[in-house]
């Protein structure tokens, strides 16, 4: 017998994977001899074919980070006017538009996936609409079908902000294949990353030779600047981070894949938690995971505590959750004016996001870390006293 007792070290809500530095050394030594620092020098080229595989994609282009991806992406495609987003969602989604120039209209979301729900993309689509700007929360796919079927009615471009949803298959397509662009992040956070970094992945060849000139100064060779572009570049020692990251991805996924099959034992049957289980809205679909995050939703009258008070009480244990998304960016006092950030064309995000609670998930935590916050979650519920006693 032993009671829960804190954590003696803080635990976070992940980690960054790192490689064994000697794999990492190697890939500098390269770099070294090159003499080649950035501007898409050999690890740059080879990180781009290897992801071009991995993601099952045509073309990828590497940045320096996934917010200037995005806008960029939004760029190529010459958005304009407004474009219809979800709030529920980071910060980067919504503020990528505002560098554009372009009005976000926010968009209540599904229940049960969290993404934004098509059945109400329609009636906020206005003259000035010329996108739709998806999120794959979590990593959970969108409903690729239904956002593509409304945006080919409409005439409109469809881009995916893809950072949760690196190396997600629907039926063996990879999910960078839907839409007109699909944004990854590879910073430190995300699964797959390159300390900071991102990608735009296109199936189109044109948009691919649009999206690197915009990427790169607009320079199309020695004498030619043909377009205002930003400097959006990859660096070599970034590309060798990612390149590096690479090899070591899979294993790390089959460890999350056990650290999430270890929570959902644990927490089966808890009355009031649920947990995400990234299966999209279809689920004839085979959807291949990117077990980016474990995410749990509390419902405050069956679990007898609300997703704030569990926050907290986790502190006291050394366990360090997030309330991704929270606040909504509906709710930024940059957005909160805008009409479509009313709490009443809101209703799902509002509930949602009072509900989620990100948990520790990583390759370094152990099943017995996992059985332990576990344990930790479970003695909070009213009905059971802090300082329970659990059998070894
Ligand atoms: C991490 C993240 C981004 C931003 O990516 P950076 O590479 O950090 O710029 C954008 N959208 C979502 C949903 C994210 O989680």
């Amino acid at each position: 017998m032993l009671s829960i007792k804190p954590f003696e070290k803080p635990i976070y809500v992940m980690r960054p994977l790192l490689p064994e530095i000697g794999s990492f050394i190697d890939k500098m030594r390269q770099v070294w001899d090159s003499g080649w620092l950035t501007n898409r020098g050999p690890q740059h080229q080879q990180l781009e074919e290897s992801l071009k595989r991995v993601l099952k994609i045509p073309h990828v282009s590497l940045f320096n980070n996934g917010t200037i991806a995005m806008i960029v992406a939004c760029q190529s495609l010459r958005l304009s006017g407004e474009v219809i987003t979800t709030p529920f969602t980071f910060p980067a989604t919504p503020h990528v538009l505002s560098w554009n120039g372009i009005k976000p209209t926010f968009c209540d979301i599904d229940p049960i996936t969290m993404n934004i729900d098509p059945a109400r993309i329609e009636s906020l689509i206005t003259p000035q609409t010329t996108a739709i700007l998806a999120v794959h929360v979590f990593g959970t796919p969108c409903d690729v079908i239904k956002i593509q079927e409304m945006a080919d009615r409409y005439g409109l471009k469809v881009v995916y902000d893809a950072a949760h949803a690196f190396g997600v298959e629907i039926n063996g397509r990879g999910i960078g294949e839907f839409g007109d662009a699909s944004m990854f992040s590879f910073h430190a956070t995300k699964l797959f990353h390159t300390a900071e970094g991102g990608a735009v992945a296109v199936k189109n060849d044109q948009l691919k030779t649009r999206i690197d000139l915009l990427q790169n100064f607009g320079i199309k060779n020695e004498e030619e600047v043909i377009m205002p572009g930003i400097n959006g570049k990859m660096n070599e020692l970034q590309a060798a981070m990612g390149l590096a990251v690479l090899d070591y991805i899979e294993e790390e996924r089959g460890k999350r894949q056990k650290l999430f099959k270890a929570y959902c034992r644990f927490l089966e049957g808890v009355n009031g938690i649920s947990i995400c289980d990234n299966n999209g809205k279809n689920k004839e679909d085979g959807i291949k995971k990117s077990y980016q995050y474990f995410v749990i939703r509390i419902d405050e009258n069956k679990f007898g505590k609300s997703r704030d008070e569990v926050y907290e009480m986790f502190k006291k244990f050394n366990v360090f959750t997030r309330k991704y998304f929270y606040p909504l960016c509906s709710d930024y006092a940059c957005y909160s004016q805008l009409p479509s950030s009313r709490e009443s064309n809101l209703p799902v995000a509002h509930k949602v996001v009072k509900e989620v609670l990100c948990l520790p998930f990583y390759g370094g935590l152990g099943i017995d870390d996992v059985e332990r916050i576990c344990m930790i979650l479970k003695s909070f519920q009213s009905s059971i006293k802090v300082n329970a006693v659990v059998s070894s």
